[in-house]
């Protein structure tokens, strides 16, 4: 990426749902604040903070239910707000009023409690999580490399997605007969992105990965049969 010096900040999107796309690691922005919408993969692995600037994410993917977003600033950032910004768009309000200006979305709240708990039971941390969800995700990957060519992943291979593996099959019509017969075993939503087609499995911490198994399992028998 070429970079300018004088940039008030960078700003990139850790993941894209779309694509199947993520940084494996920050790019270097020197002394231009990082700023990352994490929004698809925050909690999917340990996040080195001490890179950014400002970490956002709503919740609606790894963390709880819609209705809440995280924001993980830098204290000198906070202080470089306008002054004049309206309390719902200034950092600076939020953070002097302790995230309370106006009565939060508790329920949301309260839910991202119970699923950090649940991560730290289930995992131990995040580090366990991202082992877990490179696991789910190699099983997706090694079932199209498997293929023979029959499976073709959107992303290339430095920038595939833990959270969404886009792939396509080789004609349009293998698509759809791909989508019903794993509906038919209870595999559905694999539909990818009007914008690229093809077919997607979003495989958030939420997903469990006996669901990953059986998606793997029903892509090798597709292929044998319709390759
Ligand atoms: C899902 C998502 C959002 C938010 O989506 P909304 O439906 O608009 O709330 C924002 N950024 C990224 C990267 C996302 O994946």
């Amino acid at each position: 990426m070429k970079l300018d010096a004088d940039a008030a900040y960078v700003h990139i999107t850790s993941n894209k749902t779309i694509q199947g796309v993520q940084f494996p690691s920050e790019p270097q922005t020197g002394d231009v604040p990082l700023v990352c919408d994490s929004s698809s993969d925050l909690l999917c692995r340990p996040v080195p903070v001490d890179k950014y600037g400002i970490i956002y994410a709503c919740a609606q993917k790894n963390a709880g239910p819609s209705g809440v977003t995280i924001v993980i600033i830098r204290d000198d950032l906070i202080e470089r707000g306008a002054d004049d910004l309206p309390t719902m768009l200034s950092y600076k309000k939020l953070a002097a009023g302790k995230s309370l200006v106006n009565t939060p979305p508790t329920f949301a709240i309260y839910m991202l409690k119970l699923v950090t708990e649940w991560i730290m039971r289930e995992f131990g941390g995040l580090d366990k999580m991202h082992q877990h969800n490179r696991k789910k995700a190699g099983l997706l990957y090694d079932a199209v490399e498997q293929s023979g060519g029959f499976y073709q992943v959107h992303a290339s291979r430095g920038c595939r997605s833990l959270m969404n593996v886009v792939f396509r099959l080789p004609q349009a019509e293998l698509e759809g007969k791909f989508l019903d017969g794993a509906a038919e075993r209870g595999l559905v939503s694999l539909g990818g992105h009007r914008s690229v087609g093809g077919c997607r499995a979003s495989i958030y911490n939420a997903m469990p990965i006996e669901g990953v198994e059986k998606l793997a399992q029903f892509m090798a028998e597709f292929s044998r049969a319709n390759g």
